[in-house]
């Protein structure tokens, strides 16, 4: 099969298999609820469960994992947990993103209106790179007490995430492109990266392009956010400034990022926490997870499904039905029962 061919989704007489990997801490509590969702709502899904082992000595759990991805071609997912700090074990979360080559990750932050936040009417989407960077996991202990970390920018990935970017602002409607960086201090790596995104943005006249360094950035985005529109940067400074966002408009339990590569494609909540403090609580916010079932369902052509979910879910929020994290009282269970009732209610 050549490398552009795209690989079909898994699709067997109307109905779609997708890949699920509940991960740790909250991640099974919150694919309980999207499954039951599902069901309520009679969306056309089937789920092939995957489970990860974290403390494995072995890969295999993870091989399989990617099988059943190419398989399925589309996977939900919860946070993997690497507790180890051992140099060879390695983040299984990372890995799976490399070996899928899911290059781009796409983080749309909208304010809801009925969510009590720091900032207003916020509509940032960011764009990071996903697969290199500061993410190569190429560290070594070079003479005793000497550290060195490998951060890895390649024209080709550099190419394809700033042609993303420009040609995602092109498709919706965006007016400007921000690539965010530190070229100033590393001159090489962010140099090139910053390089490639300007030459790349003169292919798109209609789209203002400007840079802006990710210190400032972030001061930025807490103190004046509506100057941003479209934010492209490398993989470090992708997950500061999408944690960032996410924390001005309601935390961590609200929005949901993708993945996407050429041929597969991963849904997860945009902030990509374990919440292990939390789980088993009935505390969580399953709302991040859900937003990421419903852009499955989008993925997946299955728009009807993904519009009434939708709706279910912004009227729970916007009637002030919110979880500790968002400043309420509601558990995780009285969050999903409103989200039944209006799914309810829109298909009578
Ligand atoms: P990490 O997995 O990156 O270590 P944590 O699990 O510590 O992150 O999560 C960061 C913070 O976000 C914690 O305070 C956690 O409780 C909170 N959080 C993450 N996901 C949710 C959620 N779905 N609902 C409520 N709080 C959440
Ligand atoms: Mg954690």
């Amino acid at each position: 099969i050549s490398k552009r061919m795209p690989i079909p989704k898994a699709h067997y007489g109307g109905r779609h298999t997708v890949s699920l990997l509940p991960g740790a801490g909250i991640g099974p509590e919150l694919m309980k609820y999207v499954k039951e969702v599902f069901v309520f709502a009679g969306v056309p899904v089937d789920f092939e469960d995957i489970d990860i082992n974290p403390n494995a000595d072995n890969d295999d759990d993870l091989d399989y994992a990617i099988a059943s991805i190419r398989r399925n071609g589309v996977a939900l997912k919860g946070n993997i947990e690497t507790r180890s700090t051992e140099a060879e074990v390695k983040s299984r979360n990372v890995a799976l993103r490399n070996e899928l080559d899911l290059y781009v990750n796409v983080l749309h932050c909208v304010s809801y209106p009925g969510v009590t936040s720091r900032q207003k009417n916020i509509d940032i989407v960011i764009i990071r790179q996903n697969t290199e960077g500061e993410y190569a996991m190429l560290e070594h202990e070079s003479v005793d007490g000497v550290v060195e970390s490998m951060k890895i920018v390649t024209r080709p990935n550099s190419e394809r995430i700033a042609r993303y970017a420009f040609e995602y602002a092109k498709r919706n409607g965006r007016k400007k492109v921000t690539t965010v960086h530190k070229a100033n201090i590393m001159k090489l790596s962010d140099g090139l990266f910053l390089e490639i995104s300007r030459d790349v943005a003169k292919e798109y006249p209609d789209i203002q392009h400007n840079d802006m360094i990710i210190d400032n950035t972030c001061m930025q985005l807490v103190s004046n956010p509506h100057q941003f529109d479209v934010v492209l940067t490398t993989n470090l400074y992708g997950s500061i400034v999408s944690n960032v966002c996410c924390g001005l408009l309601g935390g961590a339990g609200l929005l949901s990022g993708k993945n996407y590569g050429d041929h597969y494609t991963v849904f997860e909540p945009g902030t990509r926490n374990t919440g292990g403090k939390i789980a088993g609580k009935n505390i969580a916010n399953p709302v991040a997870m859900l937003n990421a079932a419903v852009d499955m369902l989008r993925h997946l052509g299955h728009k009807h499904h993904a519009l009434i979910i939708q709706n279910a879910i912004n009227k729970t929020i916007n009637a002030g039905i919110h979880t500790r994290d968002l400043g309420g009282t509601a558990t995780s269970r009285e969050v999903i029962d409103s989200i039944l009732k209006h799914i309810k209610i829109q298909s009578n």
